[in-house]
């Protein structure tokens, strides 16, 4: 029943790696909080003007304040997904297919200029925020309609929170975004910088019943001027159309399949050759969606509503799923956590170093009393030998003396 195949159901989640690498990093920084807490509270305490110093305590105060801002960094990383192409492409569809829900309002006449991203939140109901300001929002078509009734820029970035008790995969930290179709945003560019480089992966959803268009290529170029090796993924969508023209199925997904390969290796230089093949997919993202909500709704899959192939489109978009879900992971582990453990590496170092410095200061004290005693006992161990020579001498004399007085008498 491959409707049932939804995301980790044989148990290998890739996301899993990032959300658990995501929760080990934050138990090392409560570690290290509490150990740069208690090199605080020992140098606060300390108090000895000659091994404690202003700017030393100065350095720990300031890692104590930088701990606990990674950490506030540290729990809103996430891992992103860009989407792009043009209009009625089907992105729209796509992300709701990778939701398993209908969330962003997709559809003929709709079109949205502005970027929607769709993120989880703990809360029971969606809300969306624009420009900062809160909105709650009852249904799909409440969003549609705000959607449009909003005279929204074509640089405004729409957040939609979604319960995570209601999508797996926004309850895995990650962050979908749908962009203004490549053919109708002015601002593109603008807010590739503003909303999309920190992305880990971009799709780009063409519509296979089409070429590949210089507009839709134009951007992934500007993409990969900004980043030097984006992981970009491309999906045909609309491949049921094929099914209506089983005769030249196999020759259009070639064409199809070298031409984006072409892209992906010989112009934009992202992938090698053997590469491409886990990057292009042929998938009908309507057909998943109407799957994935008729099995969300605990019905059978009624075959009869889609073309021939069915299944086979449905196991690629699984497949696409695992690849970029597992390009996503490794992605998002390397570039956030990478830094964090950098920095908290040398935090850890520069406070040995501290306690290194304290100690060996402590030591050369020690040593120059063990001197001054040392010199001390010298001293008094001469005075003593001058003391013993002197009263040998007087004994002498004393009994020279003696003699003298002795031999008169
Ligand atoms: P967007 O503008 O790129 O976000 O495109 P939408 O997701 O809004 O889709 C535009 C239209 O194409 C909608 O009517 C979808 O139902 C339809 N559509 C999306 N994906 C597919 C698909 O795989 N096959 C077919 N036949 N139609 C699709």
């Amino acid at each position: 029943d491959v409707t049932n195949s939804s995301f980790g159901a044989d148990g290998e989640n890739p996301l899993r790696i990032f959300v658990s690498a995501k929760k080990d990093i934050n138990d090392i920084f409560v570690k290290v909080e509490k150990f740069v807490q208690n090199v605080h509270e020992f140098y606060r305490s300390y108090g000895d003007e000659f091994l404690t110093s202003k700017s030393k305590l100065q350095q720990i105060e300031s890692s104590v304040s930088k701990i606990a801002g990674i950490r506030d960094v540290l729990s809103r990383n996430n891992m992103k997904v860009a989407f792009f192409g043009r209009t009625s492409n089907g992105k729209s569809t796509v992300i709701n297919a990778i939701l398993q829900n209908k969330i962003l309002p997709a559809g003929i006449g709709h079109t949205t200029n502005c970027f929607l991203q769709v993120e989880g939140t703990d809360e029971t109901e969606p809300y969306i925020e624009v420009e900062g300001t809160r909105r709650n929002i009852e249904s799909v078509n409440h969003l549609a309609n705000a959607l449009n009734t909003e005279s929204l820029g074509d640089s405004t970035l729409v957040k939609i929170f979604w319960p995570k008790s209601k999508c797996p995969i926004l309850h895995d930290d990650v962050v979908l975004v749908d962009s203004p179709g490549t053919d109708v945003s002015a601002n593109l560019d603008k807010c590739i910088d503003l909303y999309c480089l920190d992305a880990d992966v971009f799709v780009l959803v063409s519509n296979s019943e089409s070429t590949l268009m210089q507009t839709e290529k134009n951007l992934f170029i500007k993409v990969k001027e900004k980043l030097s090796k984006p992981n970009i993924f491309i999906l045909n969508n609309r491949w049921d159309a094929s099914a209506l023209e089983p005769e030249s199925l196999d020759l259009v997904r070639k064409q199809h399949m070298m031409r984006d390969t072409d892209f992906l290796v010989d112009e934009l230089n992202v992938v090698a050759e053997d590469e491409a093949k886990d990057r292009v997919f042929f998938v009908s993202a309507r057909e998943v969606l109407g799957a994935r909500i008729e099995a969300g709704q605990g019905k059978p899959v009624t075959l009869g509503n889609y073309a021939n192939g069915f299944e086979g489109r449905f196991k690629e978009f699984l497949d696409f799923e695992k690849k970029f879900e597992q390009c996503l992971s490794k992605t998002a582990v390397q570039t956030k956590f990478s830094q964090h453990t950098l920095e908290v590496i040398k935090m850890t170092s520069d406070m040995n170093q501290l306690l290194d410095d304290i100690f060996r200061q402590t030591m050369a004290m020690r040593n120059e009393k063990m001197n001054q005693i040392k010199a001390l006992k010298d001293r008094v161990n001469y005075i003593k030998q001058q003391f013993h020579i002197l009263t040998n001498e007087v004994k002498h004399q004393i009994c020279h003396l003696v003699k003298q007085v002795e031999h008169k008498v």
